[in-house]
């Protein structure tokens, strides 16, 4: 079960063996428990579903009796197993609420029925153990794994980047082999300080950095620099993703430019041109919020003359697999800095890296996977750990508010300014922020 949405597939089984086949209880149970696995995709509540009791009833009404009868037998195992303790029953039940706020907590249906539970990435799947489903774990310890995600190197290297496909094959061997065999790629390290091998990859990065380049030309009509450093960030627009941070940095770098004298500022930044991507959910007003922001540091940003386009913010538009396919393989920088704890996985990291990309991430999701193999001296790493992040929620508002860097202040003051025209919503979001 992906996420928590097809949970119902469960009781569906159930009720198929029970009432159409006629199997006695516990022989379709034990099918229904060995048929079934489920994968967590997100610490985050919105996606742990609660399913109203009044809406399955009336909807799907043996489903709902279904439910209510294997937590009946679920919270009498839990009574056997911790006498007396109804705080436990009270956390593991399927069930939460009273009356017509009555729910069903989906996730706890999926962990049992279910044979196996998993996270996809290895802090992840520590992170559900210690704290989302401890409980859980205590009770299932045997049931717990981790299945970190993955990436097809066949669309996201071989189709679309055919030059630095072309270059791996030439370099390692000449054959087309580590397409299903991704380890066979090591081999290539031989090569890394190898002079014409160098020049070789530069050769290809900058084809696909042209191909985007005609992109967005085509589709944005905003013309961008070849010479400058492509820094990437596409994902779907979340708070916990961060886009808000990066832009506030492109702020930052933009002030930084202007406060140098004009004629210094060509020796003394390497030119950039940060794009950002990714769809918001139609109802989420804050990420629509953070896509204005960024639409609105580019409309000051790309026509301001005197910066001699050092840098430039595009903000693409409709991110999807297929323009995903011209815009990774030309980044020489992608940002990957959730905040930790909270980014289950990612799977554009992958992408990004495999595309000869640097990555700059937070020690959370497959980043930590990632570091772990290709080095931490090829990857930036940025910001709080996990154990940080914990401290600093425990934080009083005045000692978080006294954290808050001058540079930052700097930033959030040029909003308050209307230097970068966005909505009053956007204003007092950066307020709350801001505030603590
Ligand atoms: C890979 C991919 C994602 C996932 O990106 P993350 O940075 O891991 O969140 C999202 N959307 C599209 C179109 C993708 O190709």
């Amino acid at each position: 079960m992906n996420d928590t949405h097809p949970v119902i597939a469960a009781i569906e089984l159930l009720r198929q063996l029970l009432d159409v086949e006629h199997l006695p209880y516990d022989q379709a149970w034990y099918v229904v428990t060995n048929t079934f696995a489920y994968t967590n995709h997100t610490v985050l509540p919105e996606a742990l579903e609660k399913w109203s009791v009044n809406m399955i009833q009336n909807l799907l009404p043996r489903h709902m009796d279904l439910i209510f009868f294997i937590n009946h037998l679920f919270m009498e195992e839990i009574g056997r197993k911790y006498p007396g303790n109804g705080l436990k029953k009270q956390i593991l039940s399927m069930i939460e609420g009273d009356g017509d706020d009555k729910k069903v907590r989906m996730a706890n249906v999926a962990i049992v029925c279910s044979h196996h539970v998993n996270g996809v990435a290895a802090l992840h799947s520590q992170i559900l153990k210690d704290s989302v489903f401890r409980d859980f774990y205590e009770l299932f310890p045997h049931k717990f794994l981790n299945m970190t995600n993955g990436v097809t190197p066949r669309r996201w290297l071989y189709c679309c980047n055919p030059g630095l496909s072309k270059l791996i094959s030439e370099t390692i061997g000449n054959d087309d082999d580590w397409i299903t065999d991704m380890r066979m790629v090591e081999e290539i390290i031989a090569s890394a300080r190898d002079k014409k091998f160098v020049a070789k990859f530069l050769a290809v990065k900058n084809d696909c950095k042209r191909q985007l380049q005609q992109y967005v030309k085509k589709t944005q009509g905003i013309d961008i620099r070849i010479d400058a450093m492509y820094d990437v960030m596409v994902k779907r627009i979340h708070e916990y993703k961060r886009q808000l941070m990066n832009i506030l940095y492109v702020i930052h770098r933009y002030l930084e430019i202007l406060k140098t004298p004009e004629a210094q500022r060509d020796a003394k930044f390497v030119p950039r041109v940060v794009l950002i991507g990714g769809k918001a959910a139609p109802g989420y007003k804050d990420a629509k919020g953070f896509i204005k922001l960024i639409n609105s540091v580019g409309q000051v940003v790309n026509n301001d003359r005197s910066i001699h386009d050092l840098l430039k913010v595009v903000f693409l538009k409709n991110y999807c697999v297929s323009n995903a396919q011209i815009i990774i393989p030309a980044a020489d920088l992608s940002q990957h800095i959730s905040t930790a704890g909270t980014e289950a996985s990612g799977t554009s990291n992958m992408k990004f890296i495999m595309n000869g990309s640097l990555i700059i991430g937070t020690m959370d999701g497959a980043n930590v996977e990632i570091a772990e193999e290709v080095g931490k001296d090829n990857m930036f790493i940025f910001g709080a750990n996990v154990n940080e992040i914990n401290q600093y929620r425990g934080l009083s508002d005045d000692a978080r508010k006294g954290k808050i860097d001058g540079r930052l202040h700097e930033v959030f003051k040029t909003i308050y300014d209307n230097k970068f025209p966005v909505n009053d919503e956007i204003k007092s979001y950066i307020g709350r922020i801001h505030s603590g």
